[in-house]
């Protein structure tokens, strides 16, 4: 259950293919879900289902993002290697984990106290683990700021201020923004201290983001 092989990197093989045709072309993205284990981000229960194309539950009312999705934000963020990259949202820890084969300055922050202790304790056994922290990411992470990227991966009603201001300039927000049911991606790039730039992307469905500049508490 806990290991990773030849059939599991077959099933790989063949998302990421599936992943190609969806319209994913940055092969360093292609290459980081080739890689990461999906399955061992899952309970056991739907570890069977690792390699659909789909999202699923991972308990407390959340679910990790379908592999679509975390490809084209992981494509939209344009991480390079020597990126300092903010996470909000860890759940699972998949979509960190596949940030973490593109550079190994991983910031990831999670509200909910039992998904943070699970994710943690998985992913602190890695080689190289990721700076995890348990709280409110609507406010992003001042004291480790700024960020080259920021990653936001809960719906969001608004582009929270606290964000675009711990952008580096140059740096870039990928964030799903609109209402409950469905939002629209979007790309702000901090051009200068003052001037932000945006793009208005597809239409995707994510749970809601909780906190203070996000939905509210929960
Ligand atoms: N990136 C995750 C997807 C998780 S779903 C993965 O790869 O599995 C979104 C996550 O955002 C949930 O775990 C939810 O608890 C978390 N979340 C919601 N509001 C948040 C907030 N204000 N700060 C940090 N995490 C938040």
């Amino acid at each position: 259950m806990h290991t990773d092989t030849y059939r599991h990197r077959g099933m790989r093989r063949t998302l990421v293919e599936e992943l190609r045709r969806k319209g994913i072309r940055d092969e360093r993205v292609l290459t980081a879900i080739g890689v990461v284990p999906r399955h061992l981000f899952f309970d056991a229960a739907f570890q069977p289902h690792a390699y659909q194309d789909k999202a699923f539950p991972i308990g407390e009312g959340q679910t990790i993002s379908q592999p679509y999705t975390v490809a084209y934000q992981t494509e939209l963020l344009q991480v390079r290697p020597t990126d300092r990259v903010l996470e909000i949202g860890t759940g699972s820890g998949y979509q960190c984990s596949v940030l973490l084969e593109l550079t190994p300055h991983v910031f990831s922050i999670e509200y909910n106290q039992v998904l943070f202790e699970r994710t943690a304790r998985r992913l602190m056994a890695m080689q190289r683990p990721p700076h995890l922290f348990c709280g409110d990411g609507s406010l992003g992470l001042p004291q480790h700021a700024p960020f080259d990227k920021i990653l936001v991966t809960a719906g969001s009603p608004t582009l929270p201020r606290p964000l675009l201001r711990q952008l580096r300039v140059g740096g870039a927000l990928v964030i799903p923004v609109g209402d409950e049911t469905t939002q629209r991606m979007m790309r702000v790039v901090r051009e200068s201290e003052e001037e932000f730039s945006r793009q208005e992307l597809e239409e995707f469905r994510f749970v809601p983001l909780l906190g203070q500049a996000g939905w509210g508490k929960q």
